[in-house]
Parts: structure tokens; sequence; C-alpha cells
């Protein structure tokens, strides 16, 4: 099935970059909130952020015309019933959520591909009360919306890759690079391998190894990183980080002790880009 009709729940920073991103692409989208004066809040800013494209010669008045043409809004769930894909970027609270996908499940046609953009929460739990949770997946889009080029797509414990493989082709369709994070885990790609990061980085600081802006400093110009891990939480907001690190607890704890994968490659000869062969081949 062609994927023409996003219906994209809730108005807020995420939902209304994904909306946005997904009409000015050629998607029909219905962007719907729990009130409609959200929806208009969203609609207003958006015009407003593209029509400054337009006077900094970014972008033509066609195309911003273009855009908004393509964008409707409600504050009815029955009107997602004809939509070929949801995506929901309500709050993220799991009762909220799941409630929403529970009545997606009965009001959109059983082929309707479902998303949800949730930040650190199962995928599989979700969709826990959802009729078809194979047509269900983790479609998680990165802040700003409109500027970040990653999808990642998340397999709940029923997701089919015929879901996997339309989720791609939107991401695709709307300019985005999509990963499979293949297990519905905690944090899955990028919050997961951020969040070491950065909770090493506190723990140096906490015995004392370096002031966050040595730490800061040693990682951006040590590792070409553009923001230091300090700068990064900051700019994430430090209130989301022990929401996200109660997901992370059910994670096992982490060893320094050398994976036994690392053990093998070594083992097999294998030492990276000085011999031709690690991880990839680069004969
Ligand atoms: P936000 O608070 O800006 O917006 C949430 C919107 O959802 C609000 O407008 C609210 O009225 C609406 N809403 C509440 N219940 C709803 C319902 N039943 N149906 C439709 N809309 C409903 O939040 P946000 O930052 O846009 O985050 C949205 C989702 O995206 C969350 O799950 C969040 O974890 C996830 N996320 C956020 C970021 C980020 O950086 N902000 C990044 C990736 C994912």
């Amino acid at each position: 099935m062609a994927i023409k009709t996003i219906g994209v729940l809730g108005a807020g920073q995420m939902g209304s970059g994904i909306a946005q991103i997904a009409a000015s692409n050629g998607y029909k989208v219905i962007l719907r909130d729990i009130k409609q004066e959200f929806c208009d809040n969203a609609l207003k800013k958006m015009k407003a952020g593209l029509e400054k494209r337009v006077a900094a010669g970014k972008a033509t008045q066609e195309s911003v015309d273009a855009t908004m043409a393509n964008l409707s809004t409600t504050e009815n769930m029955a009107d997602l019933k004809d939509c070929d894909m949801v995506v929901e970027a309500a709050v993220e609270v799991l009762e909220i959520k799941q409630s929403i996908f529970q009545e997606l499940g009965e009001i959109c046609r059983p082929d309707c591909i479902m998303c949800t953009n949730t930040s650190s929460m199962s995928i599989t739990k979700i969709m826990a009360n959802c009729k078809n949770p194979e047509r269900c997946a983790g479609m998680h889009f990165f802040f700003p919306v409109t500027a970040m080029k990653l999808v990642e797509v998340i397999r709940g414990a029923k997701t089919s890759d015929e879901t996997v493989k339309a989720v791609y082709e939107v991401s695709a369709g709307i300019g985005k690079v999509a990963v499979e994070c293949k297990t519905d885990t905690p944090g899955f790609i990028v919050n997961r391998c951020l969040f070491a990061f950065m909770l090493e980085a506190i723990h140096c600081y906490e015995e004392g190894v370096a002031t966050t802006k040595d730490i800061d400093t040693a990682i951006k110009l040590g590792l070409n990183h553009p923001m230091g891990p300090f700068e990064m939480m900051d700019m994430s907001g430090l209130d989301t980080f022990p929401h996200v690190t109660e997901t992370l607890e059910a994670l096992p704890v982490t060893t320094w002790k050398c994976p036994e994968a690392v053990q093998q490659l070594v083992k097999d000869g294998k030492f990276g880009r000085k011999n031709g062969h690690g991880w990839y081949d680069y004969v």
C-alpha cells in the first residue's frame, strides 16, 4: 500500500515538526490534538517559521503554500479513520499512549501503520491493547524534527517485516535516514549509547577527574564531537534525564571487561583500519 495520508497525534514540539516535514514532502497530514486551539497555535507557528525562510531566501512562497495546503487539523480522533499511517507524538505517559493506540486500533483501517514517537517507553507495552500489533512500531524522531536526519524504527514484540519496510519508506519519503532497532530495548539505540557516555562523564566529574568544562573541551577536541556531554545535557533539559535513566535501569550493568565480540576479532587478526579488517572491511 502506498502511504499518502498521515495522521499525527499531538501538536507539540515533536508532533508539529513531524506534521511539517511530512506535509512539505507531499504527504497529506491530519494533525490531531485534544484541543483545536493547540492545533491552531501549531499551524500558526509553523507558517511563521516557514515564512521567515521565504524572507531569508531559503524557501519559496509556493513551497510554503503547498506545505500548508497539505495540512489539516482536528480534535476528533475519528477524523483519522482513513489515514494510511498514524504517528503518535502525545505526552510521554504510558496510560495515555495505551489508550490512544487502543482507540486507533478501533478507528483506523486494519492495514493502517501505527507508530509511536516515544523517546523512552516500551513499544510492546504502548501497543498492548491495540488490535493490530503487527502493524505497530516505534518511529523515533529527534528534535528539531525538521533539521535532524535520523529516525529510529523500533520493533515491538509483534511488529511485522512489512510494517518496518513501510516505516522505512515513509522515512525516506520525508528525507530522513532510518535505522532499525531490532528489539524493544530501553533507550533504543541512540539514548542507550548516549546515556552510557553521559553517565561516564558525570562519574568522571563526581570522582574529581576533571571539571565539567574540561570534560566538555576534552570530548569536543579529542573526539571531534560538536558538543560536550554537559553542554548536551543542558540543551536536552536536565529534568528529562531521571526519566530516561529510570527506563535504562532495566538494562544489565555494563562492565569494563573486554566483550567477547572484540576478543574474537582480535583472535581473528582483525585489528581495524590498520590491517584492513575490523568491525568493517576496508579492502
Ligand atoms: P509536547 O508537550 O510539546 O506536546 C505533546 C502534545 O500532545 C501536547 O500538545 C498535548 O496537548 C498533546 N496530547 C496530549 N494527549 C493527547 C492525545 N490523547 N491525543 C493527541 N494529542 C495529545 O511534547 P513533545 O516534546 O512534542 O513530545 C511528544 C512525544 O515525543 C513524547 O512521547 C516525547 O517523549 C517524544 N519525543 C520528544 C523529543 C523531544 O526532544 N522533545 C524527542 C523525541 C521524542
